[in-house]
C-alpha cells in the first residue's frame, strides 16, 4: 500500500483508519450475507440491523431523548436549507430568524428566502465573518417560526461555543462540520442536520435529528422526498437509502463509542488538537495571522493567513512534500485552512504544528 498522508481537507475528508480497514476487510463479503455491502438490498435483514445499530449508537453518543427521530436523507446539507424552510416556514405567515456567521449561513438564508420572510438576527459580514455574536448583540422574536444557526462555519473557521438560546422558539442547527465533535444538549434543539462528509461518513447521506412536535407541523402535499413526516414514517426508506454511507456511519459511531469512548473524550482530543495549531499561530509573532477571534475559534477548521500569497503557496507545496495535504483555504476566501475533524489524529496536528514552526524559522 502507498503511504497515507495527513489529509487536512475540509470535506470529503479523512475518515478513521480503523473504519476504513474494517470496510476494506468486509467489502467483498459482509459477514452473514455472502454479498458486499455495495450489493445488498435495503430490505435485507442485515442492512436493517446496520441501520438500527447506527441509530442506536447515535442515540447513545448524543444522549438523544426519546421524543426525537433520527433520519438519513439525501441531497446533502444544502437540501436541508430548502427542506427546513419548506416544512416550517412556507405558508406559516411567520418569519424565520437566521444568524449569518459565514458562507454556510449565507447559503442557508438564500434558500430560506425562497420559501418565506427571513430576519437576519445578526450578520458577521462587516467583520469579515471572523466571529460569533455575543448574547447581547442580537434580538430574539418570540414569533419566529424557528431560529436557525450554523454551529461551525467550515470556511471561516468560527464556531459557537454554546448554542444561542431560543426560548420557546424551535432552534434549528446546521451542524454539518462539528457533528459529534463534542457533547451537546439535544433537548435544546428542534432539529439538527449534518451532511455526513465532515465527521460522519462519506458524502451521500445527511443525518437529521428532529423532535416529534416538529413532525406534527409538516404541511400536507409537500413532494414526498422533501417531507420530514413521510421520511420519518418510512424510517428513511421511502426510496432506496444510501446503504453504503449508512454502513460507514455505523462504523464511525462504533469507533466513537468503543475506541474513543464517547463524545466527552472526543471533545478533549479535539481541543488538544486545536490547541496545538492555535499555539503555533499565537506564538508566531504575527507570521501566522489567525482569522477567527480567539473566543470564536473553531476546533474543527483552523484558518490563518501568511504575509504573502507566495509564502502561502510555498507553505502548501512544502507541506505536501512532507506528507500534509489540502491546506489551502476555500477558494472564496483564500488564506490557509487545516480541517482537523474527529478522524484527524493528534499526531497529524503535532506534525503540522512542528512544520509551521520550522517553516517560519526558514522563511519568516
Ligand atoms: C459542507 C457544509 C454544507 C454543505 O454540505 P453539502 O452536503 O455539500 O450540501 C453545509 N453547511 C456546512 C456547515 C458545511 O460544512
Amino acid at each position: 500500500m502507498e503511504n497515507r498522508i495527513f489529509n487536512f481537507g475540509a470535506g470529503p475528508c479523512t475518515l478513521p483508519l480503523p473504519v476504513l480497514q474494517q470496510a476494506q476487510a468486509e467489502l467483498l463479503c459482509l459477514p452473514g450475507t455472502g454479498m458486499s455491502v455495495l450489493e445488498i438490498s435495503h430490505r435485507n435483514k442485515k442492512y436493517i440491523e446496520i441501520y438500527e445499530s447506527a441509530i442506536r449508537n447515535l442515540r447513545t453518543l448524543l444522549n438523544i431523548p426519546s421524543n426525537y427521530q433520527v433520519l438519513f436523507l439525501q441531497g446533502g446539507a444544502t437540501l436541508q436549507f430548502t427542506m427546513v424552510a419548506q416544512n416550517f416556514l412556507r405558508g406559516t405567515g411567520k418569519s424565520a430568524g437566521y444568524f449569518n456567521t459565514g458562507s454556510w449561513g449565507t447559503a442557508a438564508i438564500k434558500e430560506a428566502k425562497k420559501e418565506g420572510p427571513v430576519v437576519t438576527v445578526w450578520n458577521g459580514k462587516e467583520s469579515n465573518f471572523n466571529r460569533i455574536p455575543k448574547a447581547n448583540e442580537w434580538q430574539m422574536d418570540e414569533n419566529f417560526a424557528y431560529l436557525h444557526f450554523t454551529s461551525n462555519e467550515t470556511i471561516g473557521g468560527v464556531e459557537w461555543q454554546t448554542e444561542p438560546s431560543a426560548g420557546d422558539v424551535p432552534l434549528v442547527c446546521d451542524s454539518s462540520s462539528d457533528f459529534m465533535a463534542r457533547p451537546i444538549d439535544v433537548s435544546k434543539y428542534a432539529l439538527i442536520y449534518a451532511g455526513a462528509q465532515k465527521n460522519a461518513a462519506p458524502a451521500g447521506v445527511t443525518i437529521v435529528i428532529i423532535r416529534d412536535d416538529m413532525l406534527a407541523k409538516v404541511p400536507e402535499n409537500l413532494p414526498v422526498m422533501l417531507d420530514y413526516k413521510i421520511q420519518a414514517d418510512k424510517e428513511s426508506a421511502y426510496n432506496t437509502p444510501p446503504v453504503f454511507q449508512i454502513y460507514m456511519f455505523n462504523l464511525v459511531t462504533q469507533w466513537l463509542l468503543n475506541e474513543i469512548g464517547g463524545l466527552s473524550n472526543m471533545y478533549a482530543i479535539n481541543q488538544q488538537k486545536a490547541n496545538l495549531l492555535y499555539s503555533a499561530i499565537d506564538q508566531s509573532g504575527g507570521f501566522y495571522e489567525g482569522h477567527a477571534t480567539s473566543d470564536s475559534r473553531s476546533i474543527m477548521n483552523v484558518t490563518w493567513r501568511m504575509p504573502s500569497e507566495e509564502l502561502q503557496d510555498l507553505f502548501a507545496k512544502e507541506a505536501k512534500a512532507n506528507g500534509m495535504a489540502e491546506l489551502k483555504g476555500h477558494r472564496s476566501v483564500g488564506g490557509m485552512r487545516a480541517s482537523i475533524y474527529n478522524a484527524m489524529t493528534v499526531a497529524g496536528c503535532q506534525t503540522l504544528a512542528d512544520f509551521m514552526r520550522d517553516f517560519q524559522r526558514r522563511h519568516g
